[in-house]
């Protein structure tokens, strides 16, 4: 750990009597003893060798458990069909994420196309399946960055990220040259190798991985085939990014600084193991790490031809996730998770 994020940890407290803006339970820091950490790694040289590192998996791929071993740069695609050029679907403030990366001004959503987990019940299908978008150089990419910071974005959230890091990295050198001093978000759907992960240390901020799946049966049925292993690789990159960031601070205004949020979406007849997941959690990372249980399940894209899957959650279903993770000790949760909640003990009375 840097000198800067040790200096960063030791001046956060509890929020406290802090609650009603920023949470009970998060960390807090004054936003003005906040910079991001690639600014350090930058001044020290070290952002472009990162991204120099990174790039080398272009020549024989295996950013991802995949490990498809082909040759990006000589034109051959991967199983996520990415190149060694990057395809952004949009990039815009966003006000759809959890409320400590939305704040007042949006969350600067980066949403890049392709996917190497596709799920079957994909909500951005078209982006993630399809591959929509446009290809765009590392420059132009650090030019949307530098446009995120100037609309008032919080922070520059990258969304499918793990296809597509060299050219992230080197984006993030180029624009951190020009000014950008927003923390980075890494939301991911936690299909990631740890040693990739690693090499992010000292880069990202906010880690927003996903924990999907807690069976790799499942996981290799509802995504793609060669996810079997996907609890095994997103537990130990989670652990990874747990370790590298904590848990989630904030400052004053309850906007996310840096840390840990992890998502898990609830599912149809208890597919995604949530009570599992929630027991992870409590023994693996803390107690107090922010938890987002998502309640929005919905029957997308191919989801309709999978019968265990294609009908919506009940509340039953909602209610035991949120019970089974106070049973394990959790009480950092989402406050739209929260709400949902009410709104569920409310139909049922
Ligand atoms: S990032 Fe794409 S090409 Fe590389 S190993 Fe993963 S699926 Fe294969």
């Amino acid at each position: 750990m840097s000198s800067t994020r040790r200096t960063f940890i030791k001046a956060t407290v509890t929020t406290g009597g802090m609650a009603a803006l920023v949470g009970p339970n998060l960390k807090l820091a004054a936003a003005s003893d906040f910079s991001p950490s690639y600014l350090e790694l930058q001044s020290k040289g070290l952002l472009s060798e990162r991204a120099e590192q990174l790039y080398q998996q272009y020549q024989a791929c295996e950013l991802c458990p995949h490990r498809c071993g082909g040759n990006r740069t000589a034109g051959e695609h991967g199983l996520c069909d990415a190149g060694d050029r990057v395809r952004v679907y949009s990039h815009t403030p966003h006000f759809g994420e959890e409320l400590p990366l939305v704040g007042r001004r949006g969350s600067g959503t980066i949403f890049f196309s392709h996917c190497n987990l596709r799920c079957v019940f994909c909500q951005n299908w078209p982006i993630a399946h399809e591959g929509r978008g446009r290809l765009v150089s590392d420059a132009d990419l650090a030019g949307m960055m530098m446009d995120l910071q100037r609309r008032g974005c919080h922070n520059i959230n990258l969304v499918t990220p793990t296809h597509v890091l060299p050219n992230i990295v080197r984006a993030v050198e180029l624009a951190a040259r020009r000014g950008l001093r927003l923390p980075l978000v890494y939301n991911s759907s936690g299909f990631e190798r740890v040693e990739i992960v690693r090499l992010l240390d000292g880069i990202i901020d906010i880690y927003l991985p996903d924990l999907k799946f807690m069976d790799g049966e499942q996981a290799s049925r509802y995504a793609m085939p060669g996810a079997v292993n996907y609890p095994a690789m997103a537990q130990a990159a989670i652990k990874e990014m747990h370790r590298q960031v904590g848990e989630l601070v904030v400052d004053e205004q309850g906007i996310a600084l840096r840390g840990l949020m992890v998502r898990h979406l609830v599912m149809p007849n208890r597919v995604a193991g949530t009570r599992a997941f929630v027991e992870w959690v409590a023994e693996h990372l803390s107690s107090d790490t922010y938890v987002n249980i998502m309640p929005q399940w919905r029957v997308e894209h191919q989801a309709f031809e999978h019968e265990p899957i294609a009908r919506g959650i009940h509340s039953e279903e909602f209610l035991e996730a949120m019970r089974w993770a106070r049973e394990a000790g959790l009480r950092n949760f989402d406050e739209r998770a929260l709400a949902a909640e009410r709104v569920h003990l409310r139909r049922q009375s």
